[in-house]
């Protein structure tokens, strides 16, 4: 297994071999250096290998393989080179985009999305045009196969993105199916976060001698370093960032972004803000870059803003906070981050934002370097003008202890005097014009971070796989993982037949598959989530029962959705959902009396005329052909 840790440290984008097109695209957006994962990936993508790669959301593993792929494209065909298949239509869409922006300078690329719940409409069109590259979920992949609009005869490249997600999510038999539907001379590269043993077998039966890649990282950092993290929520990560700025006592800080312009724009609006800001990144010359590490030395300046690159060795002691604004992408990059602070014996402070997607890249964090993480609230609004009106009333006493005030004494006794105004009233109206346009006071009004979102993020796995109780109990889990329901009891039928409470701001529903259908709840998940356009994260209990399941999803379901779902077959059945309380759509009767009535015609009518194909069916025969049993799409 190579260690992608390992690779050079001046290693460039262009000594990957990548065109000089793909090329361009990355410094338009700002990219420095290729991450682990990425300088690891693409030579033997380029080269025409099988990859087998273990990454996570966040390591840059879309350009790993997307990179490599635009470089190797022949824009002349027009029959797809390149399939991904993605577990959810937004990594679909993400990467979709991804390819979109790398390929800014080909003109003439197109990359079609292609998931569940759209309309064919679009999708048959764009195929029919062609397309260089197409993103997918499995189950509307296959659906397209058997139709036959896609045309895969000329693929020269799959790839799993998601692997284990996509096993998670039920799709592992359509991987599988579309698999064995490529031409045999394609190369794969199949990415996945962990490597359970049905991911492995799929590697073991399908790739050909594929290089191995594992981010082995550096992983120490020092115990006088105190890590936390902020779960992005509410505020913008400017706005946190600002908070953090004004009310956390700091001498020097360092602030962590991933590209070039974002180091430029932050330090901007961070001046903008009053701060003694400045940028350092990879395209500024060496002499300023000394100049500005001069000054963020004697105190001249207090924050910079810097990439890896461009920070890399920097050793101020002033620096008593490292603000992770960019999670890195690799754990490696993450101590180097880090151990910018706490120099020479000194206690330091790591501060990192995670977005939601990213809570595994955290996990992983932590996971490597032993040490907790542990989560932080921002300062509150009063915190913060508290600490501003005590800057602001220090600057008064500093300015009546040194200055001499003789001359401006004079002139307020005398405006006093004329017209008649009380001192104070004087003060406070020049008080005012020395705080400028900035109001000296933060709005109580701007969101604080919500508590759904904490307590979401609150317990970082600490295994893989989460039971059913928590799934729908955290409620917002990122990735629920229903697959350890196979094994475990929270999934298993319940005695219990008594209808349930819904969690706020959910409502219960009631499908028509259950155990005797043989349904799993991965498959409940993909075909919801894909089919209602619900991210899975909003999918809350799932309790599947003998003859039927109850699940749990948000308030306010739109009537088409809710139509489009009764024709969708799961188990070979249609799922008839229905709301518990309402009396459609189901033969088992529920202690609640109707709450609604039945939906509008009108929507009936035209998720009636939804194309047929929506059918997912057949989740009854897990070993099922591919050809026979199209699944949710
Ligand atoms: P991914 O793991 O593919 O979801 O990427 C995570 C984030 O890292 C995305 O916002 C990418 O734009 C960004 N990214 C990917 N590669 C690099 C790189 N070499 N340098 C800086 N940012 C990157």
């Amino acid at each position: 297994m190579s260690d992608a840790a390992a690779a050079p440290e001046a290693l460039a984008f262009r000594d990957l071999g990548l065109s000089d097109a793909v090329l361009a695209a990355l410094t338009q957006v700002g990219y420095e250096t290729p991450s682990p994962i990425q300088a690891a990936t693409i030579p033997p993508l380029l080269a025409g290998r099988d990859v087998l790669g273990q990454a996570q959301t966040g390591t840059g593993k879309t350009a790993a393989f997307a990179l490599p792929i635009l470089a190797r494209l022949n824009l002349s065909k027009t029959k797809p080179q390149a399939l991904v298949l993605a577990p959810t239509r937004e990594l679909a869409i993400q990467v979709a985009e991804a390819f979109q922006r790398y390929a800014a300078q080909m003109p003439g690329f197109h990359v079609l999305p292609i998931y569940g719940g759209q309309s064919y409409g679009p999708q048959l069109s764009g195929l029919k045009r062609g397309t260089h590259v197409v993103v997918g979920t499995p189950g509307r992949v296959i659906d397209h196969l058997e139709r036959g609009s896609l045309d895969l005869s000329q693929l020269t490249t799959l790839v799993l993105d998601e692997a284990d997600e996509m096993l998670r999510m039920g799709f592992i038999d359509d991987v599988e199916a579309v698999l064995k539907k490529t031409p045999p001379t394609r190369q794969i590269a199949l990415f996945s976060a962990t490597m359970p043993s049905q991911i492995k077998r799929i590697a073991q039966t399908h790739l050909r001698n594929p290089t191995e890649i594992a981010i082995k990282a550096k992983t120490t950092t020092a115990a006088n370093i105190r890590q936390r993290y902020w779960f992005v929520s509410g505020l913008h990560k400017l706005d946190a960032l600002t908070r953090i700025l004004e009310a956390e006592p700091f001498e020097a800080m360092l602030v962590f972004m991933r590209t070039k312009q974002a180091t430029e724009e932050i330090a901007q609006k961070l001046q903008a803000r009053g701060f003694a800001a400045a940028a350092i990144n990879g395209d500024i010359i060496q002499a300023q870059r000394e100049r500005t590490i001069a000054q963020l030395k004697d105190g001249q300046i207090d924050i910079l803003v810097a990439t890896d690159v461009a920070a890399r060795g920097l050793d101020v002691e002033r620096i008593s906070h490292v603000l992770n604004y960019d999670i890195p992408t690799d754990t490696e990059a993450y101590v180097h981050r880090i151990g910018r602070t706490g120099r020479a014996g000194r206690s330091g402070e790591a501060i990192l934002f995670v977005a939601p997607r990213e809570q595994r890249l955290l996990q992983a964090i932590e996971r490597a370097t032993r040490q907790p993480i542990t989560q932080m609230q921002l300062p509150s609004v009063e915190a913060v003008n508290d600490r501003r009106v005590a800057k602001f009333t220090q600057r008064i006493t500093d300015t009546l202890a040194s200055d001499d005030l003789t001359a401006f004494r004079q002139l307020i006794e005398q405006y006093e005097r004329e017209r008649n105004v009380p001192a104070v009233e004087i003060a406070a109206a020049l008080a005012r014009l020395v705080q400028g346009k900035q109001p000296l006071l933060l709005q109580a009004a701007q969101r604080e971070s919500r508590p759904l979102e904490k307590s979401r993020f609150e317990k970082p796995a600490k295994h893989e796989h989460q039971s059913a109780r928590d799934h729908g109990t955290a409620r917002g889990n990122e990735h629920p993982r229903p697959s350890r329901a196979e094994h475990d009891s929270p999934f298993r039928p319940r005695r219990d037949e008594r209808p349930r409470q819904a969690e706020a701001g959910f409502e219960t529903y009631r499908i028509n598959v259950g155990n005797d259908h043989g349904v799993r709840p991965g498959n409940i998940v993909g075909a919801i989530a894909n089919e209602a356009g619900l991210d899975a994260k909003h999918i809350g209990r799932i309790d599947i029962r003998d003859r039927y399941t109850l699940l749990d999803l948000p308030e306010g379901m739109p009537a088409e959705t809710f139509l489009l779902l009764k024709t969708v077959r799961v188990a070979g059945q249609r799922l008839l959902i229905s709301r518990m309380g309402d009396s459609t759509g189901s033969s088992d009767t529920f202690d609640k009396p109707p709450r609604k009535p039945p939906f509008k015609s009108a929507s009936s009518e035209r998720a009636a005329h939804k194309p047929k194909s929506f059918k997912p069916g057949g989740f009854d025969k897990p070993k099922r052909g591919p050809h026979k049993h199209p699944k949710a799409r």
